[in-house]
Formats: C-alpha cells, structure tokens, sequence
C-alpha cells in the first residue's frame, strides 16, 4: 500500500444516493435471492422504506439470505409483530427538542440533527419512527440553535447527528461548523456517520475543507457492525480522514445474527485498527418497535465482551453501552 495521500474517487456520492436501491425486488434479484422472500420484504418496506447503496450491496454474498449485511438492510415480516415493551421512541429524545434540530440530553455536549435523512436504511434503526420531517430547520432556525449553544457554556462539543449528517450537502456543512466554530467555549465538532461505509466516495476533498478549515478539534464516528463491510474504498476514505488529522473512531450496534459472536467483533476491531479507526462504543439495541428480532439478551452482551477482552489488546475493545431514557450519559454494562 503507498504511503501517499489517495487522490479524490471520480465517482459522485450523490449519484450513488440517487441510485441506492429501494425496491425489494431489485435487491432480491441483484443478489440471486428467492422471490419467497418478497411478499415480507414489501409489507414491512411500506412502514419503513428499504435504501441501500449499490457500493454497499457489492460487499455482501450473492445467494445468501443470511449474509450479515443483507440482513441489517432486508425487510422481514418479524418486523410487522407488535414486541411488549419496545417502543416508538425509547429514548424520549422527541421531548428534548425545544430548539429547531438540538437534542441537548448530557451536559457538556449537544447532538444537532444535522440531516433529516441518511444514505441508507437500517432495519434495526432506534430512530426509524423519528419525525424527521419536524426536524429539518431552516438556517434561520439554525441560527436559533447556536444562539443557545452559545448561551450555555457548559457545553464544549458540538455532535452532528442525524438521520445522517453527511447526507447533508458540504456546502451546508461548511456554514454550520464556521457559525460553531465562533462560539468561543465549543472546542470539539464530532460526526457520526455511516455514509462514509455505505458510500466510501462521501469523503470529497470539499468534505475535508470543512473538517479541517475551523479552529475545532474534529472527530469522526464511523457506524460500521461488520468486518465485511470496510472494504479497501473504506480504507481509503478513513485515511484520507486520518492524513488530515481527524480522529476516526467507530461505534457499532450488537445485533443478534449480524455481529453476535466472538470471531466478528474480534475481526472487526482487528479490520478497524487496520484501517486507522479506533472501536468507541458497542451498543446494545434500543428497545425500539419493528426492531425485537436484532435483540440480545444483555447477560449474552456481557459474556462476548468478556471473551473480547481476552482475545484483543485492551484499545480494541469497544465500550459495551446501553441508552436509558434521563440518564444524562450512556450507561456503561459490565
Ligand atoms: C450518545 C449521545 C451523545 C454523545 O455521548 P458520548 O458518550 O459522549 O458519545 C450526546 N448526546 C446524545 C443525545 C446522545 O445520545
Ligand atoms: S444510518 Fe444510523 S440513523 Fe440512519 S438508518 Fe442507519 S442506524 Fe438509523
């Protein structure tokens, strides 16, 4: 591999957006999957749509209906069930949201809904009932947001969440963080995403202008669940991010039959250490509606991880965290 700084990927990732497959049917014959699996995969697409990028769709298994990545994408009809105790939005984050797009849950930091869409679906989404649609401000209404960011100094760290982040234009993305960046007691701008996993060519070099261009500290939480899904385009993208000086670190969802065992999580904090990403958190799933069949029991949680920690250098073993409503940070699961 050279050592070089890789040149900008030729192909647009809006491109890719526009052309993310979200016809179950498509997806089923571009992977040579039975048409058995058809009927489910439409009734559950109508509570919440299938999307799926072509890049992403190429890493996983043709004729695999059990491929790991297939299966955080596919509509089942187990999400059609009504699960006792999951809900439709867990985490009470919609009763947080006085000021347009500002989910301010912990002290010293506030999560922006910067995006009210993201590249692709994810079945076990703990925001898929989330009304996006109230949460798509105006820069008008932005401006509202960082007048009360700036009026609470506790706060010294700015999260751009979504839905996506990155989903949203650069050039957007360039006039919210100078807008942060002039607030003197924000120091850090953070980014979770998962576009740079499903479209790797997200990271342009007008992406990098505005990760790099302010005063602010940046880091960039990667979503990724699997080993499989950080082919070499990943690789690439993450060291670009690293050849500017940005902290890449990546958190992932504990889902039963995508990543629920010892040899995954251990290649995949292996894979991530390679291509220059650090593992931060391993959530266990939200208890959220549609979503009971990725569920793990937590003491099953707490025996993996204890086998990950035998198995792998103390800096690749991810937080094992969960999200309980009013705690004013995650809880951490021994
Ligand atoms: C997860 C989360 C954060 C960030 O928490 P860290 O533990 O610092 O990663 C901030 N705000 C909200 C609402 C969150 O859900
Ligand atoms: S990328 Fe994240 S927010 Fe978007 S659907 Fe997937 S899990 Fe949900």
């Amino acid at each position: 591999m050279s050592t070089s700084i890789p040149a900008t990927p030729l192909n647009s990732w809006q491109e890719e957006l526009i052309q993310a497959i979200d016809n179950p049917r498509e997806l089923l014959e571009v992977l040579h999957l039975p048409m058995t699996l058809l009927p489910a995969a439409e009734a559950a697409s109508n509570l919440f749509g299938l999307k799926v990028p072509r890049p992403f769709v190429e890493r996983m298994r043709k004729g695999d209906p059990n491929d790991p990545l297939l299966r955080q994408v596919l509509p089942l009809g187990d999400e059609l069930k009504e699960s006792e105790g999951y809900q439709v939005d867990p985490l009470q984050e919609q009763n947080t949201t006085a000021d347009p797009g500002l989910v301010h849950k912990y002290k010293s930091r506030v999560l922006l809904i910067a995006a009210p869409n993201c590249a692709i679906n994810c079945r076990y989404c703990f925001r898929r009932h989330f009304p996006y649609q109230d949460n798509n401000p105006a820069r008008a209404e932005w401006l509202q947001t960082f007048a009360t960011i700036a009026a609470d100094d506790n706060i010294n760290e700015v999260i751009l969440s979504g839905g996506d982040p990155l989903a949203n234009s650069d050039r957007q993305l360039q006039w919210m963080v100078d807008q942060l960046a002039q607030i003197a007691h924000v120091k850090r701008l953070r980014i979770h995403t998962r576009l740079p996993i499903v479209i790797p060519q997200r990271i342009t070099d007008a992406t990098l202008r505005w990760l790099t261009s302010s005063r602010l500290q940046t880091i960039v939480v990667l979503h990724s669940n699997h080993p499989a899904e950080l082919d070499d385009d990943v690789a690439n993208s993450v060291k670009r991010l690293r050849a500017a000086h940005i902290t890449v670190l990546n958190q992932a969802v504990l889902l039963k039959s995508v990543n629920d065992d010892l040899t995954t999580q251990v290649s995949l904090s292996e894979r991530l250490f390679d291509i220059g990403a650090l593992p931060y958190y391993l959530h266990l799933p939200d208890k959220v509606q549609a979503t009971a069949h990725f569920d793990i029991q937590q003491s099953e949680a707490i025996a993996l991880h204890q086998q990950m920690q035998s198995q792998l250098s103390g800096f690749l073993v991810p937080k094992l965290v969960k999200e309980e409503p009013g705690q004013s940070q995650k809880t951490l699961i021994f």
